[in-house]
């Protein structure tokens, strides 16, 4: 599709397209309305093609707006593109139909950057979220938290600046419990952050263990394809394996990494130390044990690289009696799965052990989700702001300073939505899309 926005779309698509029906043109169509026609170069037609007109501010940039979709193939489309450009049109920048969009007030901020985050969605967890943020959700907290500081600070302002008047005295008592009651909205959003990264960038999730435990039947069975090799000899994984999978609707980015003990060779000893590095990023560990076998050395010396870190035991090998001394394991690890990446025996227990390491099984997407380190810096400093006001109005500092502090969160959630975030923010923004959006 080529795509036109401005004060002169119309007229420069109509300077390459022609309806089929003489009697239509496009200049005098109602917006909402599509003709079917054909894009002609000076040698004759280039392709057949449906124009569709929005009319300003009726559209996704506010402007006036041509959509020629064409057939598809590369060639025909840019010609129609070329011919466009000749007739006066130039090429958009990238994210500059967004852009549009937010000037013209269509979208706040949090609603062009979830475009974005639309577009790049691999996942449908990834996916509703976007379309939330989309549909509002986060602007709406925002906004809700905007107005109540907003009318703290007015309150304030009135009544410090123009004590001879008959206003409602401030309430002290009942200012602090209303800065508690935003603090706290703000600290929901600001700790959903990082399980909304998991939603939106998938999870780095790392399969290690010893050789020879069943770590690449693990990782064939959950993507569904042979991608790691397979072998009852030890040590054939010599590198970390990556692999996208969608599981429970998120994505997880998978590793299979090499064997984690004492390695014979300069390759295996490399393989190793990659999958250290594997663990050390992982959001998830899926620690794969031999359930068919009593505890090795190997076993327990990856033990101590597990301290502290998001871990599934994967006891593997379940289709087999057991030999593995469970309550060792239970001891350093906290959360068993007993699996057979053989039959797949265990793989639902495994996807809701999954969700629950990572604390996703209440997340809503639909809700308000902060999506980005911009997002979370303006709330962050928001929040810092609003403590020290409810600080000084503790520390019986005057109302006068506490209301210049909720200004400055006021300032950060303005910021947040872009409603007064300076053009450096905003071109900041944009130059993360692609062309086109
Ligand atoms: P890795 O070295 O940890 O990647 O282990 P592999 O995936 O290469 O598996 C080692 C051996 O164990 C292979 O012969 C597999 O067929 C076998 N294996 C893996 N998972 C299971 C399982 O769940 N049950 C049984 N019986 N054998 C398994």
């Amino acid at each position: 599709m080529v795509r036109l926005s401005g004060a002169d779309a119309i007229a420069v698509a109509a300077r390459v397209f022609q309806p089929h029906d003489p009697k239509i043109k496009l200049e005098g169509m109602r917006g909402y309305r599509g003709v079917l026609g054909k894009v002609c170069d000076a040698d004759g037609p280039v392709d057949e093609v449906v124009a569709f007109i929005y009319r300003g501010p009726r559209s996704y940039t506010g402007e006036d707006v041509v959509e020629l979709c064409c057939h598809g193939g590369s060639y025909a489309v840019r010609q129609v593109l070329r011919l466009c450009l000749d007739a006066g049109a130039r090429p958009a920048l990238a994210g500059e139909f967004t852009k549009c969009a937010f000037l013209n007030g269509k979208m706040d901020l949090t609603g062009a950057e979830a475009v974005m985050d639309l577009v790049s969605a691999q996942g449908r967890g990834a996916m509703r979220a976007a379309f939330a943020a989309r549909e509002g959700a986060l602007a709406g907290e925002i906004a809700a938290l905007v107005e109540d500081l907003t009318g703290h600070c007015a309150h304030i302002a009135a009544w410090t600046d123009y004590p001879e008047e008959d206003l409602m005295p401030v309430d002290e008592a009942e200012l602090a419990q209303s800065l508690e009651n935003i603090l706290n909205r703000m600290r929901v959003l600001l700790a959903g952050y990082d399980k909304g990264r998991l939603l939106r960038e998938g999870i780095n999730a790392a399969i290690v263990g010893r050789p020879n435990v069943g770590k690449s039947t693990l990782m064939n069975l959950l993507t569904g394809q042979e991608r790691s090799i397979v072998t009852p000899e030890p040590g054939t994984t010599r590198d970390v394996i990556q692999e996208k999978i969608t599981l429970a609707d998120l994505t997880l980015n998978l590793s299979d990494t090499a064997g984690i003990r004492e390695a014979l060779d300069a390759a295996e000893q490399e393989g190793v130390l990659r999958s250290l590095r594997a663990l050390e990023s992982a959001d998830l560990i899926l620690a794969v044990f031999d359930g068919s076998q009593p505890l090795q050395e190997n076993d327990r010396d990856l033990l101590p690289h597990l301290t502290d870190k998001n871990v599934i035991a994967v006891i593997n090998k379940a289709d087999l009696p057991s030999m593995i001394e469970e309550d060792k394991l239970r001891e350093s690890l906290f959360c068993h799965v007993e699996f057979s990446a053989k039959t797949g025996k265990g793989r639902e227990v495994l996807e809701k052990a999954i969700l629950a390491a990572l604390e996703l099984e209440n997340i809503d997407p639909a809700g308000a989700i902060i999506a980005n380190e911009r997002q979370r810096l303006c709330l962050n400093s928001a929040a810092e702001n609003a403590e020290e006001a409810r600080a000084a109005l503790n520390d019986g500092i005057t109302l006068d300073a506490v209301c210049v502090c909720l200004d400055s969160a006021l300032e950060d959630l303005l910021t947040l939505t872009g409603q007064r975030a300076g053009e450096a923010i905003v071109d900041e923004v944009f130059t993360r899309f692609c062309v086109g959006k």
